[in-house]
């Protein structure tokens, strides 16, 4: 297949461009670097399946020659960033969208839209089922990502029900992994980089909110199963492994050897507001349609981030 994704210097997007050179298909990777990295792909730069194209998704997109799947991946996706970033965050999840559904529809290919457990906002339910609609503050500071990601979803079914596009949604929960960015500001990197510098971890609020971690192998491996597979609406691909944030602090000082302390605090510049409370996938539909599971648990995951960051502190 040739296929383009977008977003490819992210964190997701070149462990997937990574993944379909592997299996033998042609990408095309697209980036604007506005979060991504030439780091996460100058392994796959000169290989004679890969091509890059430094283009802004947002804008009028040009693609040459055929294509059999589009997969979009670009948006910044840590609270941080969106923060820092609100309008191209929500260009990137409208128009980026309308652009690669459009590119999909003249081109004939298949089309998968990179969602998020953010659709389900804080969610009122746990774990949460896709049939779960969300708890979403529409015009709070993550909103802009929140909105743009349900909006994108609702487009992506309209191009599947007038159009009949073959289309893929991924609804992705918290996944970490090498190639995150150190100072993203997501909890991973931010208590990898404070253990292994044996600063104090910087655990928000009272550190009860859950997370449910998965490591990027096993969230690769969803996301190809579900493009050849037949299901349109949303899957859910996460680790149900569920702990509070305070837990995973003192997983991550344990894992890393460290002898930080933890401390307690507010932020208040907006990255802590609608702080989602609870999350964890209901994973039975992906494990019906896709026969997929999580292997990886977070001892093994964490060892291996751990020492992705070793040498970036
Ligand atoms: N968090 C934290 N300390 C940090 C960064 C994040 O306690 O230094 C918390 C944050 O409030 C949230 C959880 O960790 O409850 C996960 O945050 P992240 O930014 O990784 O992503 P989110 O799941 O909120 O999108």
């Amino acid at each position: 297949m040739r296929v383009l994704i977008t977003g490819a210097a992210g964190f997701l997007g070149s462990h997937l461009s990574d993944r379909f050179i592997k299996e033998g298909h042609t990408v095309i990777g697209m980036d604007n670097f506005i979060t991504g990295s030439m780091d996460n792909i100058a392994h796959l730069m000169g290989h004679e399946r890969f091509s890059f194209i430094n283009q802004d998704v947002s804008n009028f997109i040009y693609v040459a020659g055929e294509l059999d799947a589009i997969l979009h991946f670009a948006s910044p996706a840590s609270p941080n960033d969106y923060l820092e970033h609100p309008i191209p965050t929500m260009k990137v999840g409208s128009l980026g969208t309308h652009n690669t559904l459009g590119l999909a529809k003249a081109k004939g290919a298949r089309y998968l839209f990179a969602s998020t457990s953010e659709t389900y906002g804080d969610p009122l339910v746990n774990p949460q089922p896709e049939t779960y609609w969300g708890n979403v503050n529409p015009n709070g500071p993550r909103s802009c990502y929140d909105e743009a990601k349900r909006f994108s979803e609702a487009l992506v079914l309209a191009y599947h029900r007038y159009h009949g596009l073959e289309t893929r949604i991924v609804r992705i929960f918290n996944t970490y992994g090498p190639r995150m960015r150190l100072n993203d500001g997501r909890v991973v990197p931010n208590f990898i980089g404070q253990a292994l510098t044996n600063k104090p971890l910087t655990v928000y609020g009272d550190g009860s909110q859950t997370r449910s971690f998965q490591f990027y192998t096993d969230l690769v491996e969803g996301i190809y199963r579900l493009l050849f597979s037949a299901e349109t609406m949303p899957v859910n691909i996460g680790n149900p492994g569920e702990m509070s944030i305070l837990e995973f602090a003192r997983a991550v000082i344990e894992h890393a050897d460290s002898k930080s302390d933890i401390v307690f605090t507010n932020p208040t510049d907006g990255r802590f507001t609608d702080d989602p409370k609870v999350r964890r996938p209901d994973i039975s539909k992906a494990k019906r349609v896709l026969d997929w599971e999580p292997k990886v648990g977070l001892a093994d995951g964490l060892f291996e981030t751990i020492a992705y960051f070793r040498d970036k502190v």
